[in-house]
């Protein structure tokens, strides 16, 4: 949902109208669990892994069916109906382009219906080490490219009228150790810059006003952050691609695209299509099920990751205000990261990345999230 989900690289070699827009994180098994209260390898038989909470969903259902006909062609035709995809489809509704998205399952089912809804831009890549590899004038231009990403998405949401419960809260980053804190105030007025909105330092004494809890070393408060219901902007971004002329077909998978004459030619499960350009836009799915993938280019280039989310019952406004003073969106300096963003509806999310060798599994690293507050750990 960030620009992050934007990026496009384009294969050697290829032609230049074959382009893979690349979604951050890639796709990774998302594990719910109902309630922090329940003993963690043990969630609700009604959900496994790769299901969301229907109640995190959209209207407790998820995206709705489109059922739309494929047609015989395309002037560009985008594979997979995303965060990526859709934003593609809509900037090219508006430049007067007729796009079809096609996606195998129903549009904006995957990743950009399960996610923590974190919305920022730039302020990985204002603190990397990317002056170091590229020099700092190209560094700079990065940094300033990820961090107009922020603005696009809140000027989208506003333009495009999304109902997404989209609020610029605010980001609290508490460091796990004092030399974290250090690595962070370092980072402080460079974040600042890039993203023009301001940033600062929370030593330990004052952590409170930002988080519900000592476990952490103080931190960074950084404005250029905000928070959506992810599904709900999954569903309004398709609503307005779809108003700017897209053309949204869902339940139709994309087998293999092969270079013709003046374009392409998409094999799917549902027949044949041409296109004169085509984006491929399917995040970690594009490795296929079973090794086979209709983009085997790309498929080779990625790298799987592992990550979950775990939501909370419904806490209630004062225990959420408690937690999470300014209902800031919490991530914290490890590695292998937790973050915590606080939902409108009063639940606490909390999401982890997880090691390779946890991925599909259930215990993950629950216990980890709940850390911060020792009385919230599972029972
Ligand atoms: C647990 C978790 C938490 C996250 N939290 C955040 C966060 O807080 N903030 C943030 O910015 N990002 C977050 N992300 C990352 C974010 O969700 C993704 O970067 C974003 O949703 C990717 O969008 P996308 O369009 O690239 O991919 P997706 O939303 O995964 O869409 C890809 C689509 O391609 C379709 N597809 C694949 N193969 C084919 C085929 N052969 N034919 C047709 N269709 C195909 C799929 O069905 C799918 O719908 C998180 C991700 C996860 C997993």
């Amino acid at each position: 949902m960030t620009g992050r989900t934007g990026g496009t690289i384009r294969p050697p070699g290829r032609p230049g109208d074959l382009l893979c827009a690349a979604g951050a994180g890639g796709m990774l098994p998302v594990l719910p669990a109902r309630s922090l209260a329940r003993r963690h390898g043990e969630p609700s038989p009604a959900l496994r892994p790769g299901l969301q909470d229907p109640s995190l969903l959209v209207g407790g259902r998820g995206p709705p069916e489109r059922r739309a006909a494929l047609p015989d062609r395309a002037e560009v035709a985008i594979v997979g109906g995303g965060y990526a995809g859709l934003s593609a489809a809509l900037t090219l509704g508006r430049l007067g382009h007729a796009p079809v998205v096609l996606d195998a399952e129903r549009i904006g089912w995957e990743a950009s219906s399960r996610n923590g809804g974190m919305v920022s831009g730039g302020l990985k890549v204002a603190a990397s080490a990317l002056e170091r590899r590229f020099g700092p004038e190209r560094a700079r231009r990065i940094a300033l490219a990820a961090a107009a990403s922020f603005p696009f998405l809140e000027a989208t949401i506003a333009r495009e009228g999304i109902a997404c419960d989209y609020v610029r809260c605010g980001r609290f980053t508490p460091a796990w150790s004092p030399r974290h804190y250090d690595a962070l105030a370092a980072q402080v007025e460079r974040i600042a810059a890039i993203t023009g909105l301001p940033a600062a330092m929370l030593p330990r004494a004052r952590q409170r006003e930002a988080l519900g809890s000592d476990f952490y070393h103080g931190g960074m408060l950084v404005a250029a952050t905000g928070s959506l219901h992810p599904g709900k902007y999954a569903r309004g971004l398709a609503d307005a691609a779809g108003r700017a002329g897209a053309r949204l077909v869902d339940r139709v998978r994309v087998a293999a695209i092969r270079e013709e004459r003046g374009g392409f030619r998409l094999a799917t499960d549902r027949g044949e299509m041409r296109a004169d350009a085509v984006l491929v836009a399917t995040n970690g799915y594009a490795r296929g099920l079973g090794g086979a993938s209709a983009m085997p280019w790309l498929a080779r280039r990625l790298v799987p990751l592992a990550s979950y989310i775990i939501a909370t019952e419904p806490l209630g406004e004062g225990v959420v205000d408690r937690l999470f003073p300014g209902r800031r969106m919490i991530v914290d300096t490890r590695r292998i990261l937790n973050y915590f963003p606080p939902r409108p509806t009063a639940r606490a999310c909390s999401g982890a990345g997880a090691r390779a060798s946890e991925a599909g599994t259930r215990s993950g690293r629950r216990p980890c999230c709940t850390r911060p507050w020792p009385r919230c750990s599972p029972s």
